[in-house]
């Protein structure tokens, strides 16, 4: 038998940082993480796979980042949970002992229940390294490439399988526009004519039917009667919760995932959760939140980490932050877009601003950035920003998530200390920030 104090089981965004946390604030206890995956890919990294960094084996986290930690690494699948006993079961036939048990099991693609997806050379958005490496191989000699789905991840991988390869790529969106669960419809125009000018067909707002061939998927059935071509069929529609684990153990769980409360704690005192498998609120409404993200899963289990042996620290709910990037133009979205704003019953005030993200604008690397902030009127405070520009978008939302869990105010943001430079950012003058909570203001002065 095996023994820890603290046992994590997952090895990907929340597990590894709910580990190194552990081992910050406890550094007393011994921690081990069990994983079943012999090399674990940077799930984000995933659709660079197929292009820019142009293989699995180049989108690893390296193994040092827990055993560097002073953590034990276990490469076994955790079968079952003995919560009696407190111990962990693994495929193995290990048993491995625990004080405090982290579950970060994260999700798995969801199945649809479309015919034909079975074919082959149907493939999913998996995480593991072997099935990743066969998609790149099947990739190689195709030509027609269908992607179901406009998310982030289909739009990713859109643009990904363009970079090295003549190759025809058609994204089918049920919604509209590609991306329109995050973004303004302005910002999805924008990225759709970025993805159209590389060369990406969009067929939106229709549904994909069924998938046709005999063994191997040859096109795919619209709900429109059309019919397109494909030797090559991606699904990139979303997750769903990975709690066999948890269910199985008697664990409280609901559509979401493991239910937690804000110390992230199950309904097992000795067990905590964190990432992708557990059940999410809404910073803004506190109601379930579907965001499945790994900047928030990283937040989780920094707080599960934390609170093992102690309340420390609490979770305030989920902001949703991200950014992609299509062709050299990133977007960016933190919290609420002002659609969702008022179907959350907010009277949204918008403050917009674009300027150059240099000075003078003539400085190498200058990209507009357009900068639309989100403001409650009733408290003045900034609920959602969503930023489209040079690649600096990635660090401007984060200002702007930070600036929403703070509940700064249009006042605070206009007169926020900031620092500019001419080489790296927009000028102090026509700060895009600064500017669109100058802009809000007026308006919520009127
Ligand atoms: C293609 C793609 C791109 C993405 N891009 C972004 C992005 O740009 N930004 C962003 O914020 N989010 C992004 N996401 C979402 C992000 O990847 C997830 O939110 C994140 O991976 C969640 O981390 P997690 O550790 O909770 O779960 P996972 O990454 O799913 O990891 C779960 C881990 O648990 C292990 N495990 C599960 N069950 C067992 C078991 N029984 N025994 C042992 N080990 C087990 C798995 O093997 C794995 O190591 C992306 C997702 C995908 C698929």
């Amino acid at each position: 038998m095996k023994k820890a104090d603290v046992v994590i089981i997952g090895g990907s965004a929340a597990g590894i940082p709910a580990a190194i946390t552990c081992r910050r604030h406890y550094p007393q206890k011994s921690v081990m993480l069990i994983r079943k995956e012999e090399k674990v890919q940077i799930p984000c990294g995933i659709p660079y796979i197929f292009g820019t960094v142009n293989s699995p084996e180049n989108n690893l986290i390296p193994d040092t980042a827990v055993t560097g930690n002073g953590i034990e690494l276990l490469v076994d699948e955790a079968e079952k949970i003995d919560r009696n006993q407190k111990n962990v079961i693994t495929k193995s036939g290990e048993t491995v002992s625990y004080d405090k048990l982290i579950l970060a099991t994260g999700s798995k693609p969801l199945d649809l229940p479309i015919p034909g997806l079975d074919k082959k050379n149907v493939f999913k958005v998996k995480k593991e390294t072997p099935y990743l490496h066969n998609l790149l191989e099947e990739m190689e000699d195709k030509n027609d490439i269908v992607i179901l789905g406009g998310g982030f991840i289909g739009v990713e991988f859109a643009d990904e399988c363009k970079k090295n390869r003549d190759v025809n790529v058609t994204i089918v969106e049920l919604l509209p526009h590609c991306l329109m669960l995050a973004f303004e419809d302005e910002f999805c125009q924008e990225a759709e004519q970025l993805l159209k000018e590389r060369g990406i067909q969009l067929i939106t707002g229709v549904k994909l039917e069924e998938a046709l061939g005999d063994e191997k998927v040859t096109g795919v059935k619209l709900s429109d009667g059309r019919e397109i071509k494909a030797d090559l069929l991606l699904v990139a529609v979303g997750v769903k919760p990975n709690i066999d684990l948890a269910e199985n153990a008697g664990l409280e769980t609901d559509r979401g995932g493991i239910i937690v409360d804000s110390s992230m704690m199950t309904s097992d005192e000795n067990i905590f959760a964190c990432g992708d498998c557990t059940s999410k609120k809404s910073f803004f409404t506190q109601k379930p939140s579907g965001l499945k993200l790994a900047s928030i899963a990283a937040m989780e289990s920094r707080i599960a980490g934390a609170n093992l042996f102690g309340k420390r620290r609490e979770n305030k709910g989920a902001v949703g932050v991200f950014s992609t990037v299509v062709g050299d133009k990133a977007f960016g979205m933190a919290g609420l877009s002002e659609k969702i704003a008022k179907e959350h019953g907010y009277d949204p005030v918008i403050g917009q601003a674009e300027s150059p993200n240099r000075h003078p604008g003539g400085m190498p690397g200058m990209a507009k950035m357009k900068v639309k902030l989100v403001f409650n009127k009733k408290t003045g405070e900034i609920i959602g920003g969503q930023v489209r520009g040079g690649h600096s978008v990635g660090e401007l939302v984060n200002t702007i998530s930070a600036c929403i869990q703070k509940n700064m105010t249009a006042d605070d943001i206009a007169t926020f200390q900031l620092g500019t430079h001419p080489a790296v950012t927009a000028s102090p003058i026509a700060y895009q920030l600064v500017n669109a909570a100058e802009i809000a203001l007026t308006k919520m002065r009127c």
